[in-house]
């Protein structure tokens, strides 16, 4: 999909999906700015210092790694190193049919996304049950997330009732609490038969191989009650040094992902149940998913793997708001999408998606709310950059528009003149053209009366008033 077939997919977006995700989107906006000003009286200090704990914990990844595998064995986890998704969904199927186990609760994960980890349990025979609501309204509708916070973003409660409806979980009612009720009635029996949990990790701390998990829900709580088997699967960037620097990437997080000071449910999971510990499941294993992550880590691209996954970046962006998380194809949407998706799709995979570095304005705001201080335009830049080296998307000088502009351009006399007959424009029944994609941009835009040349008249005035005095 070329940066006008994302034009293309939102144009066709219907104004009530269109609708929902500026309403979530903006209250994401919103509630951050509250938390975090009122928290905070320098909260870009903090930021700059959750980007270098991070920063620095790839600078040695390869240590905090061994020293999280040592913390995590010495409790009795089991630890193993995944290099492909393929690799790790091999290695989760081992582990679900020893356990003897049909049904799966499965919390919210971003990494089992890059797995496809629900479709492919299915198609092997087993019963994965999402058990994050948004998630398992996604899990129903056979749809994929949208939002990497908020997966059904792009959707309202008429769409959920419809789905519950559609799929036997009662007559139609959109009232979120008799929802949220039947969600619940609905997973507390799987909760019981499932032998097998899964978990993904917002960090795991190499200090003490503590595992961490935060949800609203208390959906991976209920899991870790009531499963034998705890499968963590989590990329190998999630480490963290210490356990202290919860604290500080902990409080970011959560206010940049839902404006909250803390989510209802924060599970430090240390190990599987021993003597000394008589609480949790018997089996634990924690994947380290690599999926050309540590390709990244030394380049010049590292920074993308600061990322915290709170969703502010896609909140603020723009062109996600007119776009949707489903235009951008892959696991991860929005501006750290359009940097890491890319990258994960490895040398191999990069011509394409690469067209993702254009769908961006470089308004900055991805980078201003980025809670760990990542510069994601100069990140889009070099992919850009990459893509034209590698000859994956033509240099804009070769793209005719682009052409035409610098003939212009060299010519200082051809430009005068475009600028005068550019006040045909105002005259043009441009709305009225036969092109889809023209109309389309029509439709949410007033083009401006044509200004032409009125630049180089105010840098003339100004510079006629200075030498006045
Ligand atoms: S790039 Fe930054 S703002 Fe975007 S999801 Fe990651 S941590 Fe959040």
């Amino acid at each position: 999909m070329s940066r006008q077939a994302l034009d293309a997919f939102a144009a066709g977006i219907e104004s009530e999906v269109l609708e929902a995700i500026e309403i979530g989107a903006r209250s994401g906006v919103d509630k951050r700015l509250a938390t975090l000003t009122e928290d905070y009286a320098d909260a870009d200090a903090l930021r700059r210092l959750a980007g270098q704990v991070r920063q620095h914990t790839l600078d040695h990844l390869d240590e905090y790694l061994a020293s999280a595998e040592e913390r995590l064995t010495s409790h009795g986890a089991q630890v193993h190193f995944a290099a492909s998704p393929d690799r790790a969904l091999e290695m989760i199927l081992d582990i679900v049919r020893a356990s003897g186990t049909r049904v799966i609760t499965k919390s919210k994960s971003m990494a089992s996304e890059e797995l496809d980890l629900t479709r492919r349990l299915t198609e092997e025979g087993f019963e994965p049950v999402e058990t994050d609501l948004g998630e398992f309204v996604v899990q129903l509708d056979g749809d994929r997330p949208s939002h990497i916070v908020k997966p059904i973003i792009h959707k309202n409660r008429r769409d959920v009732a419809r789905s519950f409806e559609r799929c036997g979980l009662g007559d139609y009612d959109d009232d979120p609490e008799t929802i949220t009720r039947r969600a619940r009635a609905y997973m507390r029996d799987k909760f019981l038969d499932a032998r097998v949990t899964m978990t993904g990790a917002n960090f795991i701390s190499a200090e003490s191989g503590r595992v961490a998990v935060v949800t609203n829900e208390g959906n991976a709580r209920f899991g870790l009650a009531a499963a034998d088997v705890h499968i963590v699967l989590a990329g190998i960037d999630k480490v963290i040094p210490r356990d202290r620097d919860l604290a500080l990437l902990l409080s970011l997080l959560i206010r940049s992902a839902t404006g909250q000071r803390i989510t209802s449910y924060v599970e430090l999971v240390a190990g599987p149940r021993l003597a000394d510990r008589p609480s949790g499941p018997r089996e634990m294993h924690v994947i380290f998913l690599d999926a050309n992550r540590s390709s990244v880590v030394g380049s010049d691209m590292a920074p993308i793997l600061r990322c915290i996954r709170c969703g502010a970046c896609m909140n603020a962006c723009p062109v996600y708001r007119l776009s949707s998380g489903h235009a951008y194809r892959g696991v991860y949407p929005g501006p750290m999408g359009a940097v890491l998706g890319p990258l994960l799709a490895g040398n191999e995979g990069f011509a394409a998606v690469a067209d993702l570095a254009r769908a961006s304005t470089f308004c900055g705001a991805c980078r201003d709310v980025c809670p760990v201080d990542i510069p994601i335009p100069d990140l889009l830049a070099r992919l850009r950059a990459r893509s034209v080296r590698e000859g994956v998307i033509l240099a804009r000088a070769g793209v005719p528009s682009m052409a035409g502009y610098l003939l212009l351009a060299r010519h200082p006399r051809l430009w005068r003149l475009a600028m005068g007959l550019g006040r045909v424009l105002d005259w043009l029944p441009l709305r009225r053209l036969p092109l889809a994609s023209i109309r389309a941009w029509f439709d949410s835009r007033t083009l401006p009366r044509w200004r032409g040349a009125q630049f180089r008249k105010d840098v003339k005035r100004g510079r006629r008033e200075q030498e006045d005095g």
